[in-house]
């Protein structure tokens, strides 16, 4: 492999282009495809959301909580290491990872909990991944004296340890998922069958911008702040937009969120990093957009990787957060679109840029993030000295650094 990144080689020939009208679609894909004890839950979810977006005492009350609470707005950070060591476009962070709980989670988390003490509601589940919105939802739950159940599966509750007690310092009961192969996915079917049972005292906070409508709206409307704020920040430091945005993608929230600050602006060249993972064989990556066919999955109509008969497939990454079989229905239309520029970086190449950033900028990125990076050095290489590339460092590492000191062989771990 001659480049650290790959494009994606064409997008899946089973997309219509069809577009569909109705609310909650993007393109042909997004809708609601979920079961009917379900529907009264989503539709009073979207009722209280629609209500609330524009009420003007919700959005300071959110506005008041990121501040004071998770500590926005955000950094913006000028990298000037990695800038001259990659010897071509500027480098700039967004800086997610200092947020309260380590990451873009809570962005999301904080909105949904507002949600949930409008619904009159007293429970929240949540599933997680890499933990990170585990956490983000532990936290919140805690912070408005809500009871909290975590879904996560159980390959993930071995890699991210630290969170799991984490969870439960903050009153979380976690809940380990041994089907499948006990991963986001899994966790993620648990918490829905959760909800479905006890939709009348709970909200399901999902973490990603996918899931069914209203979620991939309601996700993407929370996690735009981190755009818009990095919009108004370039400007002001630099006097111009970015010449390219890089984040990257699991199911999707983080990178909607920063893409939202940019989508037309038609100078600025958006790209996703998703997980390239052992390398390309089924199973050995959760590159959605680059393999992923159209499917229904988890309530949505997106692009999933699957088997010829439409069996969702398991899938592979070194991080946890990109350990999923699809991303969300917003980013498939970007992605068929064209709007958006989907490569896939491959586990080893997001271990290097893990150490790389720690060395050369004094910052730890969480593994999801490094993979953002690779892509980000190959654009500072191909637009440039005078470019500027922005990149969404979405989490701090500290979460991953017992995993990496055992992929790299570390004694004592
Ligand atoms: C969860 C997570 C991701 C992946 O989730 P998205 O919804 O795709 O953003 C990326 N980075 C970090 C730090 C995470 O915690």
């Amino acid at each position: 492999m001659s480049t650290s990144t790959e494009s994606n080689s064409g997008i899946a020939a089973s997309v219509s282009g069809v577009v569909d009208e109705r609310p909650g679609y993007f393109g042909e894909f997004g809708g609601a495809y979920a079961p009917e004890v379900l529907m009264g839950a989503l539709g009073e979810v979207e009722a209280v959301y629609n209500r609330l977006k524009d009420d003007a005492q919700f959005q300071k009350e959110l506005r008041q909580l990121s501040g004071e609470y998770a500590g926005r707005p955000s950094h913006l950070t000028f990298a000037p290491r990695l800038t001259e060591a990659w010897g071509g476009a500027e480098i700039w962070l967004k800086r997610e990872d200092l947020n309260h709980t380590g990451s873009h989670k809570i962005n999301n988390a904080l909105g949904q909990a507002l949600l949930t003490v409008a619904m009159g509601k007293k429970r929240i589940i949540a599933e997680t991944g890499a933990g990170q919105h585990g956490v983000a939802s532990a936290t919140v739950a805690a912070r408005f004296g809500l009871e909290c159940t975590v879904y996560m599966g159980e390959e993930d509750v071995r890699r991210q340890k630290l969170n799991v007690f984490r969870m439960e310092l903050l009153g979380a009961k976690v809940v380990p998922v041994t089907s499948g192969t006990g991963t986001l996915k899994d966790a993620t079917n648990e918490a829905m069958r959760d909800w479905s049972k006890n939709v009348d005292t709970t909200h399901y906070i999902i973490g990603s911008a996918i899931g069914p409508h209203p979620f991939p709206t309601i996700v993407r409307d929370f996690q735009a702040v981190i755009g818009h704020e990095a919009r108004e920040q370039m400007l002001e430091r630099t006097g111009a937009l970015p010449d390219a945005v890089v984040a990257c993608v699991g199911g999707g929230s983080n990178a909607i969120g920063i893409f939202h600050g940019f989508l037309n602006d038609e100078s600025v060249k958006i790209y996703g990093s998703e997980a390239g993972g052992r390398g390309d064989d089924l199973g050995d990556n959760g590159a959605s957009v680059t393999f992923g066919q159209v499917g229904f999955f988890h309530g949505t109509k997106s692009l999933y990787i699957q088997h010829g008969n439409g069996q969702i497939e398991n899938v592979h990454s070194v991080s946890a957060g990109l350990d999923y079989p699809g991303i969300g229905p917003e980013h498939a239309h970007l992605a068929v679109s064209g709007r958006v520029d989907y490569r896939r970086v491959r586990d080893d190449a997001a271990l290097e840029a893990f150490q790389e950033i720690s060395r050369l900028e004094g910052i730890i990125p969480a593994l999801e993030s490094s993979h953002s990076f690779v892509l980000a050095k190959q654009l500072a290489k191909e637009l440039g000295r005078g470019a500027r590339v922005l990149v969404c460092l979405s989490g701090r590492g500290d979460k991953d650094v017992v995993e990496v000191a055992q992929l790299l062989g570390r004694e004592g771990f």
